[in-house]
């Protein structure tokens, strides 16, 4: 297994590729020798962004021994936020953005969060992007912290059908193919398929803002079948997207 295999640009030496080159799966991203400016001698950690496909400097290292380890430890493919939604969703299935620390030194991982649960969870908590913590402070590893690694896959359980008068789109214990992902409430649009606990996906027709005495509004979701959800500013709201 060569998992940290180098590659090097003919052209010059101020710039290294850590696995496949630029147009592989497997590329991992770069270091780059800055040649000027105030920090004209260190190297710039880029991280390869799996998702958007970018590199993005995570931060700079005073020697190439050092940029080459902190791009080692920045991992593959990336992490998914550890939000635990429900007994009957389990955590939530996207990225992770961002990661909460504490201590000196910013030595202690908290929690890994993607950019629809990072609204709201944990606000008050220092945080930075995944990649900026990996490269400086090592692999997120399952034994780094709470629950990367090992996460809650409810099975799709049972829905009694004949229970429910409004039918969803799709069964809650039926959705193979679709993929669940967060969107904040008031992201909501037309179309959209709404997750109902225990029941399935509704689509959603219709959206209005409820005003609610003494507290914030609602957002009120109008589905088929008459079936209505709702949720407040920035709270997140589980959809099913549709296979590609
Ligand atoms: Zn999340």
């Amino acid at each position: 297994m060569t998992m940290n295999e180098w590659k090097f640009n003919p052209h010059t030496d101020t710039i290294q590729y850590l696995g496949g080159w630029l147009t592989d799966p497997t590329y991992r991203g770069c270091i780059v020798r800055e040649n000027s400016g105030r920090r004209a001698g260190t190297w710039a950690v880029r991280p390869r962004d799996p998702w958007t496909e970018v590199d993005h400097t995570a931060m700079y290292a005073e020697t190439m021994e050092a940029a080459r380890a902190a791009l080692e430890n920045v991992t593959p493919g990336g992490h998914r936020c550890e939000v635990f939604v429900s007994q009957y969703l389990g955590h939530c299935p996207e990225r992770a953005s961002v990661v909460t620390y504490s201590g000196i030194g910013d030595q202690f991982r908290g929690i890994l969060l993607c950019p629809v649960h990072s609204v709201k969870v944990l606000v008050g908590d220092p945080r930075m992007s995944v990649e900026r913590w990996e490269a400086k402070c090592g692999a997120i590893t399952h034994e780094s912290g709470p629950i990367v690694g090992d996460r809650v896959t409810p099975p799709m359980a049972p829905v009694r059908r004949s229970d429910f008068l409004s039918r969803p789109v799709v069964w809650g214990d039926d959705w193979e193919g679709y993929t669940l992902g967060m969107k904040l409430a008031q992201r909501i649009v037309r179309g959209d398929l709404v997750m109902f606990h225990g029941t399935g996906a509704f689509e959603v027709n219709s959206v209005d803002v409820v005003p609610i005495p003494l507290d914030e509004p609602l957002y009120r979701f109008n589905c088929n079948g008459g079936a209505t959800y709702g949720g407040t500013y920035n709270c997140a709201v589980p959809v099913l997207n549709p296979p590609l």
